[in-house]
């Protein structure tokens, strides 16, 4: 009997640890390290990186993967082991074309370019950055061309992401949600019914925003044994085992909005992580299918769930006894307005459900333009005011508020239309969800969201990597990803805030 299954997973588990001793580096990185300690982590890194490249790109794993798919050994395997193999393979096939050589570099240019923008977005100065996000596109473009691709260099950039997709089936998808976007925006902005967007920019002291945090994400159902909570300048999640995922948050006291969607949305990615089986560790069954669906996890938990009525039932009371004095005479329905108050604004992670679809549009046709060699890195700052002016009707004063605000340009692009997908899929998922589970809304008034973390768990996070991000939506729901459920969801909450009749679609 062989043993060339075992043997796979045995590499891949160092494969793995490797990575994810690397990630620790990377938290550390973004919450604790001093800057000085940058050039050194930058170095450490790209060693981890190429150890693990190299050891994946090895003669030996090409031989062993050649092995397996072999229909005689391929026939003796388990069900998922097949797609352990499956999914290992195509990998190989995709590393295997990048040489270790630039992975290298990329990581070390990477590492420099995070820490200069943050200096270039405190600033607000763009020419500092822009040699280094001229660097992130010449290797994002060198990895296309070493990947390969058919139609458009982006596609190869995007499918790193988000397997099977392209600029094609982009392009549609993202028209036609703008072109039913913006009229439902204008209708918002000349409706009589305004919200007050004040009363989330009150004064809520730190330390009570922190503790109000904490206590949300353990009734999301987030595993405090199993992760923890930081700040940090740039929210994020991080996993290194579903036994240690971590979340930062980032605290304003005069604009609470920060740090409650930013827990709440990173706790949705944790939630994700911390579902994946751990038994299947080092391999593709416990890691997560795409970016879409991780996004679709974190935006289904901040939006559909952390806006809704039903969520504030529950903790709008809880808030008040956080916040007495803040939210004196404030009802909880003007509370969840002004928290969701509809309003083109500058920044994208502070950017309502309405309008945030629009900022990745314009981030989206920028990136696609520039690895297609349509537009040039000087003239982003001009490229991007002008497409702000268009899409949501504003100019940003300065850079900072525009081109610099995202950290995501320090490293390779085509993760930006990842968003949006998570946006589509969140509410695809939630409408299901929803007439799945009897009175779903009912257990969040009572605080009790584990039916739902459940449903994901069932649906989503235990699948791993065992479908196709479409796929996987559609074994889901039963349906095709579609934009419907989002635009109808959007008509259902604000449209009833706004008064706004529904329009033909
Ligand atoms: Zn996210």
């Amino acid at each position: 009997m062989s043993n060339y299954i075992d043997e796979l997973k045995t590499k891949l588990l160092e494969i793995t640890n490797i990575n994810n001793a690397n990630a620790l580096l990377v938290w550390d990185q973004q919450t604790y390290m001093p800057e000085k300690g940058s050039v050194a982590r930058g170095m450490q890194q790209a060693t981890l990186n190429g150890l693990s490249h190299n050891i994946f790109v090895s003669n030996e794993m090409g031989n062993l993967l050649n092995k397996l798919k072999e229909n005689k050994e391929f026939s003796k395997l388990s069900d998922d082991d097949k797609v352990i193999v499956d999914r290992c393979y195509e990998d190989y096939d995709k590393a295997k074309e990048v040489p270790n050589e630039l992975v290298m570099e990329i990581t070390k240019a990477r590492s420099e370019a995070y820490m200069v923008w943050t200096k270039a977005r405190a600033e607000s100065n763009f020419k500092l950055f822009e040699p280094h996000l001229e660097k992130m596109l010449g290797y994002g473009k060198q990895l296309a061309d070493v990947i390969g691709y058919k139609k458009s260099p982006y596609d190869a950039l995007l499918d790193r992401f988000e397997r099977k997709l392209t600029v094609d089936e982009l392009d549609p998808l993202f028209n036609d949600l703008r072109e039913k976007i913006v009229p439902f925006l204008e209708a918002i902005q000349n409706s009589n019914i305004k919200t007050n967007p004040e009363i989330i920019k009150k004064h809520y002291p730190s330390n009570k925003q922190w503790n109000f945090t904490v206590e949300i994400l353990k009734y999301m159902g987030y595993d405090f044994d199993c992760g923890r909570q930081d700040k940090s300048v740039h929210p994020f999640t991080i996993s290194f085992h579903p036994n240690d995922v971590r979340v930062t948050t980032r605290i304003k006291e005069n604009y609470l909005s920060d740090a409650l969607s930013s827990s709440i949305h990173e706790g949705g990615h944790a939630l994700y992580e911390q579902g994946l089986s751990s038994e299947y560790y080092g391999t593709a069954l416990c890691e997560y299918v795409s970016l879409g669906i991780h996004e679709s996890q974190s935006r289904l938990w901040e939006n559909l769930v952390g806006k809704s009525k039903s969520f504030w039932k529950f903790f709008y009371p809880k808030l008040k006894n956080y916040f007495p004095d803040t939210l004196k005479d404030i009802s909880m329905g003007d509370f969840i307005q002004s928290y969701s108050h509809v309003n083109p604004s500058f920044i994208r992670v502070d950017a309502d459900e309405v309008t945030y679809n629009l900022h990745i549009i314009l981030r989206y046709e920028m990136e696609r333009d520039a690895v297609e060699g349509k537009i040039k890195v000087k003239d982003f700052p001009e490229i991007w005011n002008s497409k702000m002016k268009e899409y949501l009707g504003i100019t940003p004063p300065n850079d900072a508020k525009g081109v610099l605000q995202d950290v995501h340009w320090t490293g390779i692009m085509g993760y930006f239309p990842t968003y949006t997908l998570g946006n589509l899929y969140s509410a695809q998922l939630y409408h299901f969800a929803k007439n799945e589970i009897p009175n779903l809304e009912e257990q969040f008034e009572k605080g009790d969201f584990s039916l739902l973390l459940k449903w994901l768990r069932e649906k989503i996070h235990k699948q791993g990597r065992r479908y196709y991000p479409k796929d996987l939506i559609k074994k889901a729901t039963g349906e095709e990803p579609s934009a419907d459920y989002f635009i109808n969801h959007l008509y259902d909450r604000y449209g009833e805030t706004y008064q706004i009749a529904r329009m033909m679609m």
